[in-house]
């Protein structure tokens, strides 16, 4: 099973094979935002027009089957906080201040949906296919390095009894090993926390380093005893046309991300 790419008119975004509720990670194309921001910009905070922003989850909702009242965001501070949302957050998605401050958001709320908002940052979308609680979690360098994917998945279980080996995960389009340099304290810190395990995620290249945060963030999760897994390809920085970088723009960007919405699992 493979994340594959999907297009639905001008819309164009990512689908997990086996992710079995309404989901996606969406690219740049499809929205009605302009300039930076063109055209499907679904952050609030970076300066696009509010109305636009609702405009383009509406777009995104009505091929996934949501609408604006029913997203939550976060508030992303790169740090590992994992917050439960449920019914009270809704309708809150363009209120300013309303979102709650944290990196990744879980909810077993049906009709809910979760978003995790990203631009070189690392998104993953879990799914309990027994429960059908889901997570969106937006994991940047220091995020991974904190293993905040298995902490989302702890939480989870903690809070809607999901048993790791039912989760499905997808982790999304992000900065990928060709173009992550950093110097040597992000490899540093995933040496830290996660042990030799990850050194083949880590190359040295004179005096810089490059890591790849898609396969750390897989062995985090199936650390966490997440058994399927399904990574995009994609990378950022390689494909500015289709996705915001922040690297490529220095910043002046709008961002795309991760969209999972909470179904009843009937079986
Ligand atoms: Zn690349």
């Amino acid at each position: 099973m493979a994340v594959i790419l999907k297009k639905v008119g001008t819309l164009e975004y990512l689908v997990a094979e086996g992710i079995e509720t309404p989901h996606c990670f969406t690219t740049r194309l499809g929205g009605v935002s302009t300039g930076i921001f063109d055209s499907l910009n679904l952050n609030f905070s970076r300066g696009d027009d509010p109305a636009n922003v609702v405009e383009n989850y509406r777009r995104i909702g009505a091929v996934l089957g949501f609408t604006p009242e029913d997203v939550v965001n976060a508030r992303q501070i790169h740090s590992d906080i994992v917050v439960r949302v449920d019914k009270e957050n809704r309708g809150k998605l363009a209120v300013a201040g309303a979102s709650p401050e944290c990196d990744a958001l879980i909810t077993k709320e049906p009709g809910m949906a979760l978003f995790a908002s990203t631009a070189d940052c690392t998104p993953i979308l879990l799914w309990d296919s027994a429960t059908g609680a889901v997570g969106a979690v937006h994991a940047g360098w220091r995020g991974t390095a904190s293993a905040i994917g298995a902490k989302a998945v702890a939480a989870m279980t903690r809070e809607f009894g999901t048993k790791p080996e039912d989760v499905r995960a997808a982790i999304g389009p992000n900065i990928g090993f060709c173009h992550f340099e950093t110097d040597a304290d992000v490899p540093q810190a995933m040496l830290e926390a996660f042990g030799q395990e990850v050194k083949p995620f880590i190359r040295q290249q004179n005096d810089k380093f490059y890591v790849n945060l898609k396969e750390i963030n897989a062995l985090i999760l199936r650390r966490a005893g997440v058994r399927h897994i399904e990574i995009s390809d994609c990378c950022t920085m390689c494909q500015p046309d289709r996705f915001w970088s922040h690297r490529v723009t220095r910043g002046q960007r709008g961002a795309q991300g991760g969209i999972i919405v909470c179904k009843e699992v009937r079986r």
